[in-house]
């Protein structure tokens, strides 16, 4: 029977500001979609924590045996430089102070963000489509909506029509803001905006002469306006209405706002059932970010090279640091902070690593069951990790008296105490298996000493022996290869 028919998770949906159970739409399938990077520069540690915390989300589904597709899109157009549909395009910009092609910037930038959040363990999603590969899709949405008398169209540009949406639907129902008072409060445009109302967001932009990344359209030659993608892939690859919707919390507002505002106009329904919202990594208290440049790359971290770094730090060690705190949760970056999560990560990485060697007994001296179902509670409460680590600390604890012999365990609860552990430390929380790639280094470790050892026997002219080891390592599928430089090895 699958584990989600016995465990009953729980989200908590930022729509409703509640935790609520989790119900598919489809039974045992998950539609999952995560709003996914500007490809315009380096990732730093702030975006890796949002991409993370989804990660996790990701992982547990799947330990549950729900089927997830996770969706998780690319923004390589339209994400101008400030929210209010003003300024270059991000990507174009970077393109043009560095004199490149903007799909230069896109490939260099998308090839570092799959190799920094691999390098992190997360698990790639099931499809990750982009925004240029969607224009289609973006421009027939746009006509629906347009249509449906919920946007405009002025001088080869359209916008989203958001007070006459809101007189019969909540612009606002998923940050709470309230569309009355952002009207008082708002200055009156000054004349140089096109649109009818300052709330008014983008669908498409008409392309001026110097606007490399442009696309023809009924409207004009342009590029669509930043918040369209998601509507139009989400909708593409999931459907009209599916199970969950993440995303950073910045994102909140305008983006998903404006995202459901097109989805539920084109396609009559609120898109998402549960609105997940991931919280930000801070540096000195403050939001990690691209532009203010209060921000940590990846490689510094692996490098120490950066005076707030005490030393270089894995990105186990990272990892751990992150899922220590609730998703939800602001957590702040420190050097103090991760020389602790460091201790506890390897106490818990050396307790792993005693449980083959652990004795056992007639009798279990703690209930392995009941603790199981404790890391289960932790996860099944909104993806609960920093319960979940305490609970799997209070493992560390029974394993370090099993190794003292102060505690007792029977072989079946050994082996369930071992697997457990192992599924919540390596696959729902995907910390990197170290021994496992130690394997390696010690495999390297033991031909060398064997090419030490054949090397000697030559020396002594014993070629029965120096055979012996080529031979039989050569049935174990290693190839030695005596050269110049002296003998390498190859394993096939
Ligand atoms: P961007 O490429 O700027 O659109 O950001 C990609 C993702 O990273 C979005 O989901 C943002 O919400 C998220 N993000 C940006 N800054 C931070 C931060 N300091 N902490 C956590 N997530 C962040
Ligand atoms: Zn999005």
């Amino acid at each position: 029977m699958e584990l989600y028919k016995e465990q009953q998770l729980k989200i908590y949906n930022s729509l409703s500001k509640k935790k609520e159970e989790f119900t598919p739409i489809v039974e045992g399938n998950v539609g999952m979609y995560v709003c996914g990077p500007t490809v315009y520069s380096n990732v730093h540690l702030g975006n890796v924590r949002t991409f993370m915390s989804f990660d996790l989300v990701f992982r547990y589904l799947k330990h549950l045996g729900f089927k997830v597709r996770y969706v998780r899109n690319i923004t390589d157009a339209g994400h101008l430089e400030n929210d209010a549909d003003e300024g270059e395009d991000r990507i174009a910009k970077k393109a043009r102070l560095e004199q490149i092609e903007p799909m230069e910037v896109v490939q260099r930038y998308t090839v570092d963000f799959h190799t920094t959040l691999q390098k992190f363990n997360n698990i790639p999603p099931s499809i990750e489509p982009t925004a240029t590969g969607h224009i289609v899709e973006q421009i027939e949405i746009i006509k629906e909506i347009i249509d449906k008398g919920m946007a405009y169209e002025i001088n080869g540009s359209v916008y989203f029509d958001v007070i006459k949406y809101n007189e019969t639907e909540h612009y606002g129902i998923l940050s709470g803001r309230n569309i009355e008072d952002s009207i008082h409060n708002t200055r009156a445009l000054d004349g140089q905006s096109e649109k009818k109302n300052p709330q008014d967001f983008a669908l498409w932009k008409k392309a001026d002469k110097h606007h490399i990344m442009r696309w023809p359209s009924p409207w004009s030659d342009g590029f669509p306006g930043w918040h369209l993608e998601c509507s139009a892939m989400s909708t593409k690859y999931l459907g009209k209405q599916f199970d969950i919707h993440g995303g950073g919390m910045d994102l909140k507002f305008p983006h998903h706002e404006c995202e459901i505002a097109q989805s539920k106009t084109t396609n009559g329904v609120h898109p998402v059932n549960y609105w997940m919202h991931a919280n930000m990594l801070t540096l000195n208290g403050q939001k990690m970010a691209k532009s203010t440049g209060n921000n940590i790359l990846p490689e510094e971290i692996f490098s120490g090279d950066n005076t707030i770094l005490s030393k270089p730090f894995t990105a186990g060690v990272v990892r751990f640091f992150m899922l220590q705190a609730n998703y939800r949760s602001i957590l702040d970056f420190s050097s103090v902070a991760l020389e602790a999560s460091e201790k506890g990560h390897s106490k818990l990485m050396e307790a792993i690593s005693f449980l083959p060697g652990i004795a056992v007994s007639k009798e279990s001296s703690f209930d392995v069951k009941a603790w199981k179902q404790k890391c289960y509670n932790a996860m099944n409460d909104d993806f609960n990790s920093p319960i979940l680590i305490a609970q799997l600390f209070d493992a560390v604890k029974q394993v370090n008296l099993l190794k003292d012999n102060k505690a007792t365990i029977t072989a079946a609860d050994l082996a369930l105490f071992t697997t457990t552990i192992n599924a919540f430390v390596f696959d729902v929380l995907g910390l990197p298996n170290e021994s496992e790639n130690n394997h390696s280094d010690k495999l390297e470790g033991v031909v060398t000493l064997l090419i030490k050892l054949r090397k000697e026997a030559r020396d002594n002219k014993d070629w029965a022996l120096s055979d012996q080891i080529r031979n039989e390592l050569v049935e174990l599928g290693i190839q030695l290869k005596d050269g110049k430089e002296g003998t390498s090895f190859t394993v096939s």
